[in-house]
């Protein structure tokens, strides 16, 4: 029996471990996927194994423990996916089992139906603490259900003090699983819900540093207007102008990581345009180069040849931004980067190689999903946006990966 109740707890886990996988893919916004459908099906079927392997309490009575999908679709999904999973059952349950017994079943799953809309806003309002307490009332409602069945005799069957004991522990291993069932859930979605913020705050920096970049430029265009005015004031000294010149190109040179920044946080729309490769890749030294010096990384440039997209800029030195960034992360200090492109037939690819950790196959599966960081402070959005990002522009990312060797990134988009 012990092993017919491990099962049992197994089914009503497993679709629910394998929705929840399910649902950071949403990210992508697949047309064809939809979750709520999913949750429904998943908990229908979760349902049909929990009626096709029922406990056997006793010779020729069983018990089951399909109470727990048709409540979690009810609970965590919505009217449609609850009529849906209840839908399936009432097909499974006529059509394939028959209707012996059935005006039971039904009483039995309209109340906890009934329980669920009735406790869904207390339910969802509640803190754990309080969900798990209303369940445990569920699975008493349950209960006395059916030990009033019992009562009223319907096998003919006596109950003594040994089945009122099997009874009660039906109900307390559905208490548990249960419980383990709502804490996995509620424990995923917090964890989701932190993440959900995390990338929002992501956004919202981004869209601050927008209008505080703003802010610094004019400043700075002021002084930088200054400063030519006082080089070609004749009482100033040669050898003092030289610093004016130097002043004013570390400002220059301040301004450029700005625009690049400004370019990344911007958001609008795809805005399409003709890209020279070259340009765009020697544009974003500004910025990357200070990171690989911070980094003892050595970035070179294979980028001689002028080579046209279309695309988006600032959206393109996003992704470009991201892979860089990566590449020179995942290199160990002595180690290179090189960026290259490469003209084939009609098009143009991207190479960034790095001589870094690498990845194994598992990891480069999962590169591109959200949330996918190996970093004790990654996001795991990076490659997400980007893959998102060439994809608008109707281009292709390929990855070629070594563990302790390094990886190249290979992006390539058509000619224009
Ligand atoms: P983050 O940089 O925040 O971790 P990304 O989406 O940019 O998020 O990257 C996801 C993961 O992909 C990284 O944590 C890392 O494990 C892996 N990765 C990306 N690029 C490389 C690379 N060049 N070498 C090794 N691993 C990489
Ligand atoms: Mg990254």
């Amino acid at each position: 029996m012990i092993k017919d109740v491990l099962l049992n707890v197994l089914i009503i886990l497993i679709p629910l471990v394998s929705f929840q996988l399910a649902v950071p893919h949403t990210y992508n916004e697949k047309k064809w996927f939809n979750p709520t459908v999913l949750f429904a099906i998943i908990n229908g079927f979760s349902l049909f194994l929990c009626i096709t392997f029922p406990v056997e309490m006793k010779e020729g009575y069983f018990f089951d423990f399909r109470a727990i999908p048709l409540a979690m679709s009810f609970l965590y999904g919505s009217y449609l996916v609850g009529f849906t999973t209840f839908g399936l059952y009432f097909i499974y349950r006529i059509f394939i089992i028959g209707t012996t017994g059935i005006f039971f079943g039904i009483v039995v799953s309209l109340a906890i139906i009934l329980f669920c809309l009735l406790t869904y806003k207390a339910f969802h309002h509640g803190k754990l603490r309080k969900k798990i307490f209303l369940v445990i009332k569920m699975s008493l409602i349950i209960f006395l259900l059916k030990l009033a069945r019992c009562a009223f005799n319907w096998h003919n069957w006596q109950m003594n003090a040994h089945d009122l004991s099997l009874m009660v522990l039906y109900l307390a291993v559905m208490i548990a699983a249960f419980a383990l069932i709502i804490i996995l859930v509620e424990n995923y979605r917090n964890q989701q819900n932190k993440q959900m913020e995390q990338a929002d705050k992501i956004n919202s920096v981004g869209q601050l540093a927008a209008s505080i970049t703003h802010e610094v430029r004019n400043p700075m265009t002021v002084a930088r207007g200054f400063m030519q005015i006082f080089q070609s004031e004749e009482y100033i000294p040669d050898d003092k102008k030289i610093f004016l010149n130097m002043m004013i190109q570390e400002i220059d040179r301040a301004q450029a990581i700005i625009t690049d920044y400004l370019s990344i946080v911007k958001q609008d729309g795809l805005k399409i345009e003709q890209l020279n490769i070259k340009e765009l890749i020697d544009s974003l030294g500004s910025v990357m180069n200070p990171f690989a010096l911070l980094k003892g990384v050595e970035l070179h440039y294979n980028t001689d040849q002028d080579l046209y997209i279309i695309g988006d800029q600032g959206k393109l030195k996003q992704v470009l931004m991201n892979i860089i960034k990566n590449a020179i992360e995942a290199t160990p200090q002595g180690g290179q980067v090189t960026l290259s492109t490469i003209e084939y037939k009609n098009e143009v690819s991207i190479h960034i190689k790095d001589t870094g950790i690498g990845m194994t196959k598992e990891q480069l599966k999962k590169l591109g999903d959200p949330y996918f960081s190996t970093k004790p402070s990654g996001t795991g959005l990076g490659l997400t946006a980007s893959y998102r990002i060439v994809e608008e522009m109707n281009g292709k990312i390929n990855v070629e990966s070594e563990p302790d060797i390094g990886t190249t990134f290979k992006l390539t988009f058509p000619k224009a």
